[in-house]
């Protein structure tokens, strides 16, 4: 697709022309994926974060977090649970920390999971920028997947959500990426939408950074506010929510037109704009969905922007309650299977599960 065309498609306004891109993403979806939904049980398993992102509430400089670090014994347990609810994966997601003690408690945690799970149960991790033999460790381990957004791929944009320093480079949040996909990892990325200052012409470019790079799983969803961190206060160029939310769907189909059998999901971000926000990110052509299984009294603390749902049920109800939307929805949500993106595996012919 052009990029003249992109920047039409994230363009449009009337709700007829936009429910008609919903509907061919959508058709393209159903016709590589069937009304299939992965559910991947996520892990907030820590707050605790070396780095302080304009935009984030859980950035070091919040004074105001208390800040947790779930112990193995309740790590496992929420893997138990997730076994339990017929799961074949888990997303480890977390601040980031770069010091020997975390890597090294990352390694043994990878370990003791796969000790206790079938060898195929699917591992991600979302924790951020480390060095490339981190990577390969953990990767060793076996983990399979790795989540990194990267933002915005525009990098004065991305020098304006950020800290001016070393600790939060452009280059490096790139090199992290690369350093993923080379190391053997079902490598995700994503962006932020309606960040004040971005266009529809940064968001094209974003997603032909996506197919260009060749991107196996994809998580987007709308910028929201927290009100303790620096960019709440820009009030300037700040777009109006439910332009970030459209937008954001918008995003989701015309990548399903661009990428048909990579794993696209439905963010808890729009799900925070819209209460069945993440059921119209899957009828506009995403197939993966992430319930919560953190329990509920760490939960409170990993506030990432203002109005997080899933904060009034336990990691049981949280599931039970996504599955009936789903099935209500219309979509199916499945079993037996390890979720890795068609993509991926053509990518990776001769991809090896990394033994136990
Ligand atoms: N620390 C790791 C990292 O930054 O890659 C993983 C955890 S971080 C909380 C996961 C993602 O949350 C970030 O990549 C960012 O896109 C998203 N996020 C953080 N603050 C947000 C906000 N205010 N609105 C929307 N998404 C946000
Ligand atoms: Fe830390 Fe990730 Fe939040 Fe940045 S986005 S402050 S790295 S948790």
């Amino acid at each position: 697709m052009s990029r003249q065309k992109i920047i039409r498609l994230l363009s449009l306004t009337s709700q007829e022309e936009q429910q008609s891109l919903f509907q061919r993403a959508y058709a393209v979806k159903v016709d590589q994926h069937g009304k299939n939904v992965h559910f991947r049980g996520l892990i907030e398993f820590s707050n605790q974060c070396r780095k302080n992102c304009l935009y984030c509430g859980i950035r070091s400089g919040n004074t105001h977090v208390h800040r947790y670090w779930m112990t193995d014994e309740e790590i496992l347990q929420v893997v138990e649970l997730a076994k339990a609810k017929g799961l074949t994966g888990v997303v480890l997601q977390s601040g980031e920390r770069t010091d020997s003690d975390f890597v090294h408690r990352i390694t043994t945690l990878i370990k003791k999971i796969k000790k206790t799970t079938s060898l195929d149960f699917r591992i991600t991790l979302s924790i951020g920028e480390q060095t490339p033999e981190t990577y390969q460790k953990w990767f060793e381990a076996g983990a399979q997947r790795y989540l990194l957004r990267i933002e915005t791929t525009n990098e004065t944009l991305y020098n304006s959500i950020h800290p001016n320093d070393k600790l939060h480079s452009f280059e490096t949040r790139l090199n992290c990426l690369d350093r993923i996909q080379q190391t053997g990892y079902q490598t995700g990325t994503g962006v932020m939408i309606g960040l004040p200052g971005q266009t529809e012409e940064h968001l094209a470019d974003d997603l032909l950074f996506i197919q260009q790079k060749g991107i196996d799983m994809v998580g987007m969803g709308p910028y929201l506010e927290h009100a303790q961190t620096p960019m709440s206060e820009l009030t300037e160029k700040r777009w109006p929510l439910f332009s970030r939310f459209e937008c954001s769907l918008r995003m989701i189909a015309v990548l399903r037109l661009m990428m048909p059998t990579i794993h696209i999901a439905s963010t808890t971000a729009l799900e925070s704009v819209i209460p069945t926000g993440r059921e119209l990110g899957l009828k506009a052509g995403a197939n993966v969905l992430m319930p919560n299984l953190t329990p509920l009294n760490y939960r409170r603390e990993y506030l990432l922007y203002e109005n997080k749902p899933c904060l009034v049920f336990n990691a049981d109800e949280n599931f039970e309650n996504l599955l009936l939307r789903v099935r209500k929805s219309g979509e199916q949500v499945v079993y037996n299977d390890y979720g890795d993106s068609r993509y991926f595996i053509n990518r990776h012919k001769t991809f090896k599960t990394p033994s136990k």
